[in-house]
């Protein structure tokens, strides 16, 4: 296969993941395992959200894509992108990926972008990178276009970022991260730091992009409110691993896992964000990697924690959810029977 090959749309087999995490583990130094066997699948088309307080290595997972984490990372297991082993490929394999099989969307416009150019320049290059045969004005004609399609006037283009809102400069990061017609969109607390109107307009502008263009997202926030009204399934993550894998609805509305629960009970009230960093009811943070209890890490702060608990660290297995019919994986010795939350 050649290098343009990675970011080229061919058919993938049916039933055949775009993404897939094979117990992947993220060891940053020689102590700080940040990410702990996670296995996911992103399907064609899927939205999956990864959910999780900070520090439980969502970041740190969505990095290992495009192989954005630090040298001192080491990553074992595999991570699948069409099939082919990210953490194998060349360096000039993964530049080919960047941008045109999968791009990355960050939490903070103002540092991702550059500050002294103009935000059409720095899409346009995104396109040259890929495109080296495309002329001038066509990359200028389809930076205007794509500038229009995250609903920005297309004289938006000489400016630069400090010139546009927190909003605008997020619009012009989602523009960029189309450019080159991906297939995957990691995005990374996109809009953790807008206000709620404008978080509002972003996510579903990607909502709209995602639909028309058919393309894969993995939405990574704290915040389950936000997951439940974008993706398909949520992955939660604690300490490094995936503690509940479930449809979306099934997570916020019928959380299995008590973490789970104790997350959809902190969305954010309007005029308070603080209070999405603090789960009600769940005192105290997440271990940090190079401390991990013995047996399941959150028993330290889970109200349903019996004496096993300090022992056993429970693996993710599926259990039925009888309500939606649909699969439910969980890690946990009790995890919360349905019955609680269909009796309210
Ligand atoms: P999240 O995105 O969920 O907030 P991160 O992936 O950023 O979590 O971090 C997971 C853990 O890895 C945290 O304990 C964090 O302190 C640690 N970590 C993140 N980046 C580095 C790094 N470059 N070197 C060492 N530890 C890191
Ligand atoms: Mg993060």
């Amino acid at each position: 296969m050649s290098t343009e090959d990675l970011g080229a749309a061919e058919d993938l087999g049916a039933g055949e993941p775009l993404l897939e995490f094979r117990e992947v583990g993220v060891t940053y130094g020689a102590n700080v395992p940040a990410v702990r066997g996670v296995s996911l699948r992103v399907a064609p088309g899927e939205v999956v959200g990864i959910a999780g307080e900070s520090g439980c290595g969502k970041s740190t997972l969505a990095s290992t894509v495009l192989r954005l984490q630090p040298a001192s990372a080491t990553v074992t297991g595999e991570v699948r992108f069409r099939g082919r082993n990210v953490v194998d490929l060349r360096w000039s394999e993964v530049r080919a990926m960047r941008w045109a099989g999968a791009s990355m969307i960050f939490q903070g416009a103002l540092h991702a972008l550059n500050p002294v150019r103009r935000v059409g320049d720095q899409i346009a290059e995104a396109i040259k990178v890929h495109e080296k045969s495309v002329s001038s004005a066509e990359v200028e004609e389809r930076v205007g276009r794509l500038l229009e399609e995250v609903g920005l006037a297309p004289g938006r283009a000489g400016q630069y970022p400090h010139q546009l809102s927190g909003g605008q400069r997020q619009r012009v990061m989602i523009a960029m991260a189309l450019a080159c017609g991906p297939e995957l969109i990691i995005a990374d607390e996109p809009t953790t730091a807008l206000d709620v109107m404008v978080q509002e307009q972003v996510l579903s502008l990607l909502r709209d992009l995602v639909a028309q263009r058919n393309v894969s997202l993995v939405f990574i926030s704290h915040d389950l409110l936000v997951l439940s009204s974008l993706c398909d399934r949520i992955a939660v993550m604690y300490a490094g691993r995936i503690v509940e894998l479930a449809p979306a609805a099934s997570v916020f509305g019928a959380a299995r896992h008590p973490y789970s629960a104790a997350l959809s009970a902190a969305f954010p009230r309007i005029g308070d964000p603080a209070s999405r960093y603090a789960p009600a009811g769940l005192p105290g943070d997440p271990p940090v990697p190079a401390e991990l209890p013995a047996g399941c890490a959150f028993a330290p702060r889970c109200s349903r924690r019996v004496s096993e608990c300090d022992l056993v660290d429970p693996p993710l297995v599926s259990i039925a959810d009888l309500a939606s019919g649909s699969e439910v994986e969980v890690a946990c010795l009790r995890p919360l029977p349905l019955v609680e939350e269909t009796a309210r």
